[in-house]
């Protein structure tokens, strides 16, 4: 298979010259938990053609593909994955159209929200500190702090699964808690609208101001991690569970719960991904024996 995603790499340069192709390529330089092993090849297409030209060769050639945003929300197993990686990092084009942004996939939640604010526009605050793609927000329906971005999504447009282009109106998005279509379709979401309101610009400023302060007071943004490791279960708070079961703290190898603020695993310097799934493991038993809840998993696993 390894000829076959060279193969490929050489005809993605061929017709996109200066594509940034990478073999064997660590995926622990690419995710936030800052672990994981290889895949057979990480690209970065330039543009929105040379991106769909790969999502669709890839797929034609039956080479097993993950596209990914700014591998936030993302663990990969410790093994060599035989698989190709498409970032969306340079779906980079952000344009202001009346009271909407156009967005391409790659742009981060953090640049989104600083744009919106300056052209005194309210709705986005919320995603500030999230440190994900649009397109991995959209995927996730990423939300803090009583906003999700379901409440500001007017269309998406996006790669099927048979290679067309579609463009779909956020109602038909299927969004739900940390859910969204594009998680049962593996379609491709290649940029969106967002549609916002005009707001007062210091009041914007002070929200997003406000809820920084608050993450970082709250949260151990100074530990690799994927943020909240689990989703909230119905009618009650992970951390709160895993607090009560006993275990901030609990660590296994350089994976810990963290001391901050129990709803995140962080890997305190030189985890493998092995720690931080086998103290995924002890968690969920551990908070199932306390409390009889299962956790699930919101950070998204390629064992
Ligand atoms: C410190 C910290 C704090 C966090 N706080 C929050 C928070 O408050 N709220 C919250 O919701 N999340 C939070 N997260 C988690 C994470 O930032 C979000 O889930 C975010 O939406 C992930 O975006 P990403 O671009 O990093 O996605 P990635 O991690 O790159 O990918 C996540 C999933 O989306 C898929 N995906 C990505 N891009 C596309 C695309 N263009 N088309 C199709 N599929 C795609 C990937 O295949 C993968 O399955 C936090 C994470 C960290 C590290």
């Amino acid at each position: 298979m390894e000829n076959a995603f060279d193969a490929f790499a050489k005809d993605l340069n061929a017709g996109f010259p200066g594509t940034a192709v990478f073999f064997g390529e660590p995926m622990r330089k690419h995710t936030t938990f800052r672990v994981g092993g290889t895949v057979s090849l990480f690209a970065e297409p330039k543009s929105i053609e040379a991106f769909v030209w790969a999502a669709r060769e890839l797929k034609r050639r039956d080479l097993p593909c993950l596209v990914m945003g700014n591998g936030s929300n993302l663990l990969f197993s410790d093994r060599p994955h035989a698989l190709a990686v498409l970032s969306t990092a340079r779906l980079d084009t952000l344009r202001l159209s009346g009271d909407s942004l156009v967005s391409g996939a790659g742009v981060l939640l953090s640049r989104l929200a600083s744009a919106a604010a300056e052209a005194c526009l309210t709705g986005l605050e919320f995603a500030h500190g999230i440190p994900g793609s649009l397109g991995g927000g959209i995927y996730m329906n990423a939300g803090a702090y009583g906003g999700e971005l379901r409440d500001v999504i007017e269309a998406v447009t996006y790669l099927d699964a048979g290679g067309a282009l579609r463009t779909v109106p956020g109602e038909e998005c299927n969004f739900a808690y940390r859910h969204s279509r594009f998680q049962d379709s593996g379609d491709v979401i290649l940029s969106a609208v967002l549609r916002l309101r005009p707001g007062d610009p210091k009041e914007i400023r002070e929200k997003m101001d406000d809820l920084s302060r608050r993450r970082r007071e709250k949260q151990p943004l100074n530990f690799p991690s994927a943020g909240s490791t689990f989703k909230r279960p119905q009618g009650d708070f992970a951390a709160r569970l895993i607090e009560a079961a006993g275990l901030k703290g609990l660590t296994v190898g350089g994976a810990q719960v963290s001391e901050k603020h129990a709803g995140f695993l962080i890997n305190t310097g030189n985890a493998t991904a092995e720690d931080i799934l086998s103290l995924m493991d002890q968690v969920r038993e551990r908070v199932y024996l306390a409390s009889g809840v299962t956790l699930e998993p919101e950070v998204r696993i390629i064992l």
